[in-house]
């Protein structure tokens, strides 16, 4: 992938010929530290082979082979001039593209090039660009590519109909990444439309990542109520990026193909798809040339393929299926042809056997540079990128405009930005030494092992290190080991068997179909990089020495781990919600971030100014300079307020008119108390229990419990603390507590529901939590309840235990995070000690939208008036039996929601532990009367939106 920032662009260049416009390329890539200045030749010896003109006004300079070694790092500059240069080939240049490739990254670069000469008016927009943003723009662009390949097809399938195969097809392609859940989902409900021929369709456009083509045929012939069954295909439809896909599909029913498909091997198949007819005469071979097809054998191959009497076509036997014409440079570059990779070439009609084989002997030859055979063992076969689908970036946001995302962790930043895009990794599919490459994997491990080891140390106590502590583990996993080895044994290399044991593993997760486990899913894909990297020799992308704002499609616990906090200030992610992984660990570490960004940010150009407010999930590039002074002002004045409100951490939080509303803190691990207290927690609002149970193997005994609760009630010193008993099932899974795949996990056996099937483990960790408090003050309470008979539930278990154990201060509660239980309020608390509102699931069940969805998260928001009405209802009741009300979901950390929830009477915040002094400092700006006047207010309003813009001009 070309990625260019503003540096490496230069504009307004003028050379009175073409040796004086190169000499200024090579003079850039020197200053740029990316060669020495010998590299010079290496470029005019290159245009002394042929010229580099590509076409629209671009050429693209590179060195020799022979000058590779004056590479000290690959990169490419761009100049532009305007006026043109005279190309020694006669052509007008206005834009060199000068490459410095230590291996065969050029390709892509070409690649990407030509598909930049296809558009209409690409050259004068090039030539008249006034800013490195057009350029990078232009030229980063990078078009959708539909998939239709061996992965993409699932053959002789023993099924019964047709709806079977269609339901394959689109469960294949959500298998290779091209497509979600929600796709398949859409697809099971169709009736598979008839092309004819046996042929059938289904086609659906939600969820798609990437457009493509599934065929799945039967083990055998097939005729159900609807006809003949010889295939059903599936697309995956997107803008226009499917349409060429239709086309082979029209080819092959027009050619009549469609009855012939059934039995044949998928690489005929994917012949037939690719307009290869049966009559066609085709011929394979390997391409040798060390750096692949780039501009000069590819010429040369053209000029060959002119000479024949009849067109020929080639494709690519590991990529797409799409077959171009051989006499097209731009055709044939855009195949980014590797060495190793296998050119199919096809041609009908007379001496059609003829022209194909000579482009074969053309290929074995060399074209025009000398070659050496494959060291099939060692070589890429089939170079293949991580599975990750790469997706066309759309138009990357326009400047100075506000971009809605998820508000994942508070703060103002504004910095330049470092777009990190996924790696690439090449390596042998095969290898014949297995004993070489299990201990080549052996290595990779330890080196992995190492490196965690080191980023754990480095990593001082909180989530990150949790999560570092999980992959350590995961690294150590002998099952990943042996399944790894395994796939050794049977020849494949150290690469591919151990990402093949990664993928199992992953995949076996995702199918359980809940979203902590899918996390946990992108968790081993996060260590299996790792490893990878390692036996590649692939380094992770090294960050700007300067201040930056990450932008990532995602960012996994390891990425947040090594990010340097001095140089981060923001994160910005295109998937995720305010509630993933990632996000976690932003507001752990302090870094203003937003999730669920969109693909868009990822056109973003690294080095182009980005604003991220991580408090209205807001997000804007290359803002105006009164934006960003506005900006520059509001983070000052944040730091002063941040510094004033720490100096005032340990004092109680009152209002102006001395309206106490306590701050306590929310903790994952026992082991946090201390620093919540340093903060100046007045106490643990919310202890997530799960997180001790997660963090054993095996379900910790009471004795194990009681050591870990009493961590907490020491570092409290009195302080109160209250306990959320076992909240697992759902999204929230425990590794040893197996459950049933449950198509709506949010809406399932979790939380009290889930412990009440098992009173053994609720009891044991009632029994834990009291005894370990002992004299000083413990709040229980459960998770999910939906009425008054599950808490009573409960309950009775808790007062059987509390009246053997007898702890001195206890009180018993309930959270409100369903919408039954809120308006149900006036019941539970007749009987409840207290409520603790869960907004972060009571937003979600009452808006009726999963926490994690990628695309629905950014409108989670709790200060929907539908939640605000329900926290009323709920603070109504309460006090009218005399009973506390806490707020202990993100809304409480909120800046413009804590007026509206003092104002509604919640007696009780608590917040991660890092927000609490701000948000003691936010209730002190209060008077009760003013908070009152805006909880009225946002009730009022119709949505969450309207809510915000209220209190925002209130
Ligand atoms: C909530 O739902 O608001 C809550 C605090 O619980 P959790 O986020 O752990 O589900
Ligand atoms: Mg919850």
């Amino acid at each position: 992938m070309l990625m260019l920032t503003r540096e490496d662009v230069r504009l307004g260049c003028q050379a009175a010929d073409w040796r004086g416009a190169l000499a200024q390329a090579a003079q850039s890539l020197v200053e740029a530290g990316r060669v020495s200045p010998e590299y010079g030749e290496g470029l005019l010896a290159r245009e002394a082979q042929s010229s580099t003109y590509l076409g629209k006004g671009i050429a693209i300079p590179h060195g020799t082979p022979d000058s590779r070694r004056f590479v000290r790092a690959t990169g490419v500059r761009v100049l532009q001039f305007p006026q043109g240069v005279s190309w020694h080939d006669g052509s007008r240049v206005n834009l060199l593209v000068t490459i410095a490739a230590q291996s065969d990254e050029h390709l892509d670069i070409l690649r990407q090039l030509t598909h930049v000469l296809e558009r209409e008016g690409v050259a004068e927009s090039l030539a008249g660009a006034t800013s490195p943003e057009e350029i990078i723009a232009a030229l980063s662009r990078l078009p959708v590519t539909a998939r239709l390949d061996a992965d993409t097809l699932c053959l002789g399938l023993p099924a019964k109909d047709r709806l079977e195969l269609a339901l394959s097809a689109a469960a294949r392609l959500r298998h290779v990444g091209c497509v979600d859940a929600g796709f398949v989902a859409a697809i099971a409900g169709q009736q598979p439309v008839p092309l004819g021929q046996g042929l059938w369709l289904v086609f659906g456009t939600t969820g798609v990542f990437t457009p493509a083509l599934a065929l799945a045929t039967p083990d055998k012939r097939l005729h159900d109520e609807g006809g003949d069954v010889t295939g059903v295909f599936c697309l995956a439809a997107q803008g226009d990026a499917h349409r060429p896909l239709l086309d082979r599909l029209d080819g092959l029913i027009a050619r009549g193909d469609g009855t012939k498909l059934h039995g044949l091997p998928a690489e005929q198949v994917l012949s037939r798809l690719a307009g290869e007819s049966a009559r066609a005469e085709t011929a394979r071979v390997r391409l040798l040339n060390a750096h692949g097809l780039h501009a000069r054998p590819a010429g040369v191959l053209v000029q060959t393929a002119r000479q024949q009497s009849l067109p020929v076509r080639v494709r690519l036997l590991e990529g797409s299926t799409e077959a171009v014409s051989v006499t097209s440079l731009s055709k044939v570059l855009g195949l980014g042809a590797r060495r190793g990779q296998t050119l199919v070439f096809s041609a009908e009609g007379e001496g059609a056997a003829k022209a194909v084989s000579a482009l074969v002997e053309a290929v074995r030859g060399g074209l025009g540079e000398p070659v050496t055979p494959l060291d099939e063992a060692h070589e890429v076969s089939a170079p293949r990128p991580l599975p990750v689908v790469p997706k066309a970036p759309p138009a990357p946001p326009p400047a100075d405009e506000p971009l809605t995302a998820v508000p994942a962790a508070p703060g103002l930043a504004i910095a330049p930005a470092y777009v990190v895009r996924p790696l690439e990794f090449h390596y042998p599919e095969r290898a014949h030494d297995a004993a070489r490459e299990r201990s080549r994997l052996e290595n990779a491990l330890l080196g992995a092992r190492q490196q965690l080891g080191a980023l754990v140390q480095r990593t001082v106590g909180g989530e990150v290190a949790q999560i570092l502590a999980i992959h350590l583990e995961m690294v150590e996993d002998p099952a990943l080991r042996d399944s790894a080895a395994e796939a050794i044994g049977e020849g494949a290399s150290a690469e591919a068997g151990w990402w093949r044991a990664i993928e199992t593993a992953a995949r076996a997760q995702e199918s359980l179909a809940d979203r902590l486990l899918a996390e946990r899913a992108a968790d081993l894909r996060d260590v299996g990089r790792r490893v990878l990297g390692l036996l590649c020799g692939v380094e992770m992308p090294t960050p700007p020495e300067h201040p930056y704002i990450l932008v990532a499609e995602d960012v996994g616990p390891s990425d947040v781990a090594r990010l340097d906090t001095a140089k981060v200030r923001g994160i910005v992610t295109v998937r995720g919600g305010a509630t993933s992984h990632s996000a976690i660990l932003a507001r752990a570490l302090g870094i203003a971030s937003v999730a669920g960004a969109g693909e868009r940010v990822m056109a973003l150009t690294s080095g182009v100014e980005l604003i991220v407010d991580g408090e209205l999930g807001r997000l804007v590039a290359a803002p105006s300079t009164a934006r960003r002074q506005r900006t520059e002002r509001r983070i000052a004045e944040q730091e002063t307020l941040r510094q004033a409100a720490h100096g005032r951490r340990h004092e109680e939080a009152r209002t102006q008119d001395g309206h106490r509303v306590e701050v306590a803190a929310n903790l994952g691990s026992t082991a946090h108390a201390a620093d919540a207290v340093e903060r100046g927690a007045e106490g643990v609002g919310l202890l997530r229990t799960e997180f001790v149970f997660m963090a054993h193997p095996q379900e910790p005994d009471l004795a194990t419990q009681i050591a870990e609760y009493s961590k907490a009630f020491d570092a409290l010193g009195g302080r109160p603390l209250v306990a959320r008993t076992l909240d697992v099932g759902g999204d929230k899974p425990l590794a040893y507590w197996p459950m049933p795949q449950e198509d709506n996990p949010f809406l399932g056996v979790r939380g009290i529901r889930l412990t009440l099937t098992r009173p053994e483990v609720l009891e044991t960790q009632l029994r834990a939590l009291l005894t370990a408090a002992g004299t000083r003050p413990v709040r229980i309470m459960f998770p999910m309840v939906k009425d008054i008979e599950e808490f009573r539930a409960g309950k009775a278990l808790f007062d059987r235990v509390q009246a053997q154990v007898k702890a001195a201060d206890v009180q018993l509660g309930v959270m409100i995070e369903v919408p039954s239980c809120a308006l149900l309020a006036p019941s539970l608390a007749k009987e409840a000690d207290f409520f603790s509102i869960g907004t972060n699931d009571l937003t979600q069940y009452t808006l009726a939208i999963d926490r994690g969805h990628p695309q629905l998260s950014a409108q989670s928001d709790a200060l929907h008036p539908s939640v605000l009405h329900l926290i009323r209802l709920t603070v109504e009741a309460a006090h009218a039996e005399g009973r506390w009300v806490g707020v202990c979901g993100e809304l409480g950390s909120d800046p413009q929601a804590i007026p509206v929830l003092v104002g509604l009477g919640v007696d009780e915040l608590s917040v991660s532990s890092r927000r609490v002094p701000l948000v003691k400092a936010r209730i002190r700006e209060l008077t009760l009367p003013r908070a009152r006047e805006l909880a009225a207010l946002a009730l009022k309003q119709p949505t969450a939106a309207a809510v915000r813009e209220a209190l925002e001009t209130a």
